[in-house]
């Protein structure tokens, strides 16, 4: 495993476990097989963890954590609180149900540009309350836009950024990977910690895995890489990614053969700009949202690059 260095916690694991592949939202296996592939990465020198509120999720991890020292885990969680009343109900929630007394990190979730972190500046203040107590070690934000990684140098409070960042820009609502390869150096002159998520673009670049993942490895400023993984196999892979080794043909087919489906998140406005675009007819916009015909869904990702929101995802 290779390690990287979180404003002076040593021994974080470069790959981060993105738990979303374990949210309700993704996933509806036993809590005991997820805590099961929890372990299994711990047990490989995976040690960084990412959850959010929204994943629904903080009793996985708690059931994890249990019988392990925690401060030789590093876990990173993210809500959108938006004054003093949310973030006191966003923390005291994470703590409570993870069953610790500090947050590695806390971020504000998808956040769009620094107007929107304005916004959002009530409750900054509280996490900052929070930090100077060391219940909040480092704070942060995570975002899907270029233009909140640009303006996260203006805030001294923002140490941690977790952008969308993959090898086709698959995703990012505001411009290209180029201008977040650029967004991101830049951040990173201001010593940002940087950590992309969406490497495989929600799954359309799966295909592509090694490429996707030597692409992100190789720009040095990022950090660490945060990775939704449902498999000990997408875990022995996303591992042998990391430290460039070749992927066991085993592994590679049980991987090739997993089922996949296509999944809208809730969110969908139903533009229908995706339907437009997919040749399969497998979209169809109902009562306001897309739904896919799995039967005529031939996942060749096309539809993905339509929603700007990135509601499109492929499990
Ligand atoms: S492009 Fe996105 S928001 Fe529009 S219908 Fe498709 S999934 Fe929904
Ligand atoms: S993945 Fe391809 S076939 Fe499936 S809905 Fe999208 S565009 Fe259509």
């Amino acid at each position: 495993m290779l390690y990287t260095n979180l404003f002076g916690k040593e021994n974080v694991s470069k790959l981060c476990y993105g738990t979303l592949s374990l949210s309700i939202l993704q996933n509806h296996d036993s809590l005991e097989n997820k805590v099961n592939l929890l372990n299994y990465a711990y047990e490989k020198g995976i040690n960084f963890f990412d959850t959010a509120e929204l994943y629904d999720n903080y009793d996985i991890l708690n059931e994890f954590i249990k019988d392990k020292d925690r401060d030789k885990l590093t876990i990173a969680t993210k809500s959108y609180a938006y004054d003093r009343k949310t973030a006191e109900y966003s923390v005291n929630k994470a703590l409570k149900e993870l069953n610790t007394d500090y947050i590695d990190v806390f971020m504000l979730h998808e956040q769009e540009n620094g107007n929107n972190f304005l916004g959002h500046y009530e409750a900054v203040e509280r996490f900052m309350k929070y930090k100077e107590q060391g219940i909040i070690r480092h704070f942060g934000i995570s975002t899907h836009r270029v233009q909140a990684v640009r303006d996260s140098i203006k805030f001294k409070e923002i140490e941690f950024i977790f952008p969308l960042f993959n090898m086709d820009g698959i995703g990012i609502q505001d411009g290209t990977i180029d201008e977040m390869i650029y967004a991101v150096k830049k951040a990173k002159e201001y010593n940002k910690f940087i950590m992309a998520m969406k490497i495989y673009g929600g799954g359309h670049l799966i295909n592509r895995a090694k490429e996707a993942f030597a692409f992100v490895g190789g720009i040095k400023e990022i950090d660490s890489i945060a990775v939704g993984m449902s498999t000990i196999e997408e875990i022995d892979a996303n591992i042998c990614y990391l430290e460039n080794n070749e992927l066991n043909i085993n592994i590679k087919n049980k991987i090739r053969n997993q089922k996949r489906t296509l999944v809208v998140e809730e969110w969908c406005v139903g533009c229908g700009k995706c339907a437009k675009k997919c040749r399969q007819n497998a979209l169809r916009i109902i009562d306001g949202k897309c739904v896919v015909d799995m039967d005529k869904c031939v996942l060749c990702s096309y539809c993905a690059g339509e929603c700007t929101d990135f509601y499109i995802k492929i499990v």
